[in-house]
């Protein structure tokens, strides 16, 4: 007996991986040279697998108020919120958010993750019904399993299943919370959060939409798929988190609802943990001036993706969803997705490789993001990459499926 037992297969999975090259988990940037580039191994490396989609991590103004706040408030909180108390900084930001999204309030937490965790755990408890949209990241799979509460399952997408599970509780009196993404994180498709706002105001449910990855990517004013598909006002709960568009790290949930603020008092992830950062909060209140201020930023970002998105597709890359700043190129085997993952890291650009458990239908991908940062000639320096390799695992897979057939033909 062993208590690594449970992990006892991982050493024999990543060596086989890492034996293809390098460590896919585990890239060090030696140096970060901008939004978009950095020195790995001592090779300047296009970034296309950051989720910066504004770009807004070297921002001046995000860096400035992020010093400033260094200088004036000091390196840290060193304690949660309910017991060492709030910064006014917190407050603004949470005032900032609130308004954003024209809601009556909302709560930061210190990751995404947490927001999640944070929200759904105080929010449902024992006797109360969810309703989680089957690709959810894992954190919502987390904050679920922390509640009590049944957890039904339906079709990734798929309002009318939905609609199916829901009709089977309305003789139920019972609270029903539907939760779902606006921007899945690893295909890049994005809900039809119209038809599931529809369902919802029908089953009068309570809609939960994470929408971390589009913020500042959809919206008139970047506030999201919901936004996007003219669907706010539906949502009971907003989540997001700090650590794409906005460029830094933490997370949120902001909602209209009278006893949320009450939230505070009940969330176990908000309660026991250290509360943000000074300067994080600073940067993050400034990013989400720029995001408010400058639409050119989302211009720029989907001019970046369209044109990234052409140019893969134009090689007859399999691409997982219609075009936004998640290209996910569909790869055949695990094992090509790594030798692809490596070559593309030697010809000088980072992608994220996602492989099964981490992805849906176990598909294996090479996960790009587009970025405003990204210059044409970035764009360009990827779309080529991409092109060489392609055509060298062409020749690879035309070589190995020789080899199969003359296997085939001796047996
Ligand atoms: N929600 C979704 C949909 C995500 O994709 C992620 C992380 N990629 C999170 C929440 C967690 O956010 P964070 O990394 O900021 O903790």
């Amino acid at each position: 007996m062993d208590l690594f037992d449970k992990i006892a297969g991982l050493p024999g999975l990543h060596e086989q991986i890492v034996s293809a090259g390098r460590d896919p988990f585990g890239v060090c940037m030696d140096k970060m040279c901008s939004a978009t580039e950095a020195i790995i191994q001592g090779r300047n490396v296009v970034l296309a697998g950051t989720n910066n989609y504004l770009g807004l991590t070297f921002d001046q103004d995000c860096v400035d108020a992020a010093h400033d706040a260094l200088d004036r408030l000091g390196t840290g909180t060193t304690g949660s919120r309910i017991a060492n108390g709030t910064y006014s900084e917190h407050r603004r930001l949470e005032d900032d958010i609130a308004s954003f999204f024209g809601f009556a309030s909302s709560m930061v937490f210190p990751t995404g993750y947490q927001a999640n965790l944070g929200v759904i755990s105080a929010l449902a408890g024992p006797g109360d019904y969810i309703l989680l949209d089957a690709d959810c990241h894992a954190c919502i799979y987390d904050g679920c399993r922390m509640t009590g509460a049944t957890v039904i399952r339906f079709r990734h997408n798929c309002p009318e299943d939905l609609d199916k599970r829901l009709k089977r509780l309305d003789s139920k009196d019972t609270n029903k919370l539907i939760i779902v993404e606006g921007l899945y994180s690893m295909f890049g498709d994005i809900a039809p959060l119209a038809e599931f706002a529809e369902v919802k105001r029908r089953h009068k449910a309570y809609l939960y939409v994470d929408e971390a990855h589009s913020v500042g990517v959809f919206g008139e004013k970047g506030r999201g798929v919901a936004e996007h598909a003219g669907v706010l006002d539906d949502v009971d709960f907003v989540v997001g988190t700090f650590s794409k568009s906005l460029g830094s790290i933490g997370g949120f949930c902001a909602s209209d609802h009278p006893k949320f603020p009450f939230l505070r008092f009940a969330s176990r992830p908000y309660m026991f943990t250290a509360s943000l950062s000074p300067s994080n909060v600073a940067s993050v209140t400034t990013a989400l001036g720029r995001l408010r201020s400058d639409p050119g930023l989302q211009e720029t970002l989907w001019r970046n993706a369209h044109a990234l998105y052409d140019r893969l597709s134009a090689f007859g890359l399999t691409l997982a969803a219609p075009p936004s700043p998640i290209i996910a190129v569909k790869i055949a085997t695990q094992e090509q997705a790594v030798m692809y993952w490596n070559k593309l890291l030697q010809a000088g650009v980072y992608v994220n490789l996602a492989i099964p458990p981490g992805t849906p239908n176990s598909t294996s991908l090479l996960r790009c993001s587009a970025s405003a940062a990204h210059t044409p000639e970035q764009i360009d320096w990827i779309a080529e990459a991409f092109g060489q390799v392609a055509e060298e695992m062409h020749a690879y897979e035309a070589q190995n499926a020789g080899r199969y057939l003359l296997r085939q033909s001796a047996e």
